[in-house]
């Protein structure tokens, strides 16, 4: 069975088509410009391709109530053309397939839970740290929408006691996002996140924030597994000081060996590496025509 995913990025878009099992059969890439213009190549991507369903896991925030009559708008993001962009319908009219649609993150959450790092759990969590911070939420063999959908990349933290920096967040400033997202750390060091050494201070910063984001949802939602994607996490030295940083802001009041003993597996990359994200598309586009 053939299975349609779009990866809907600020940045990029990655349409694909993948299979049951969550192979990746062929993909392609194109800048993310006016919605005009890259639905238009969404369209003529799909147009001759024999899929089942589609599953598109969108940039945000996004409309994913059912009941509503923006079921499948982006709503208010910054990014030009794109608010109030009846995205969805805008591909039902042309493609006459069902249609999974949900926030990359929540898709990626999917993706590992079915085919990745967190495959036979019912519950994960999904952050990218990338340009910007994002949480999907994976909960009881389901992924959770609730009001609107998580927004956990715009959390408050605390700061660290010698850091100044005011905070990159168009909204918030110095909420995690603000603080912790790839720009964050360019704006605040001056440098290239990956040109930054390892022993660098920025490091330091970076797994204070995250670390204290991820011992939050730990005591929060109760997740099976926390797996960190994103740019910034391509620093893999990242890992231990964040994995450091939760224990000590648990301080083993969270007593399951997940986190007391074996939290080397408990807080890991994406199983499906950078895949997750479009294989998560497959896994909405698969429960979609599972549940059409
Ligand atoms: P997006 O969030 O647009 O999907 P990414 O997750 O790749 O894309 O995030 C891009 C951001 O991640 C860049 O702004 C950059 O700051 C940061 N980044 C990318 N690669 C690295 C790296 N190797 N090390 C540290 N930071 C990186
Ligand atoms: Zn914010």
């Amino acid at each position: 069975m053939l299975i349609g995913a779009v990866e809907a990025g600020g940045t990029k878009f990655v349409c694909g088509i993948g299979n049951e099992s969550g192979e990746i059969l062929e993909r392609v890439s194109f800048p993310t410009e006016h919605p005009v213009k890259t639905l238009a190549q969404v369209k003529e991507y799909f147009k001759n391709k024999q899929v089942e369903a589609i599953g598109i896991g969108s940039f945000g925030p996004i409309n994913i109530d059912r009941s509503s009559a923006h079921y499948g708008y982006v709503t208010t993001t910054p990014k030009p053309g794109w608010a109030n962009y009846p995205f969805l319908p805008e591909l039902a009219k042309v493609l006459d397939v069902p249609f999974g649609w949900d926030t990359d993150v929540n898709a990626a959450a999917l993706g590992e839970a079915t085919w990745g790092a967190a495959r036979g759990l019912s519950s994960c969590l999904y952050y990218t740290i990338g340009t910007g911070v994002g949480v999907g939420v994976y909960s009881e063999g389901k992924l959770v929408h609730g009001l609107v959908h998580p927004e956990g990349g715009h959390i408050l933290t605390r700061r660290h006691l010698e850091d100044t920096y005011s905070g990159k967040c168009p909204y918030h400033g110095d909420c995690l996002e603000g603080m912790a997202a790839g720009p964050a750390i360019e704006d605040r060091w001056k440098i290239k996140a990956s040109e930054l050494p390892t022993d660098h201070k920025a490091w330091e910063f970076e797994a204070f924030y995250i670390g204290q984001a991820v011992a939050s949802a730990i005591l929060l939602l109760s997740p099976q597994k926390i797996i960190l994607g994103g740019g910034v996490m391509h620093q893999m030295h990242l890992f231990p000081l964040i994995r450091e940083q939760v224990k000590n802001n648990l301080k083993g009041y969270v007593s399951a060996a997940e986190v007391t003993d074996n939290i080397e597996s408990y807080i890991v990359p994406p199983g499906l590496g950078d895949n997750a994200g479009l294989s998560g598309s497959i896994a909405l586009g698969l429960q979609a025509y599972q549940n059409a």
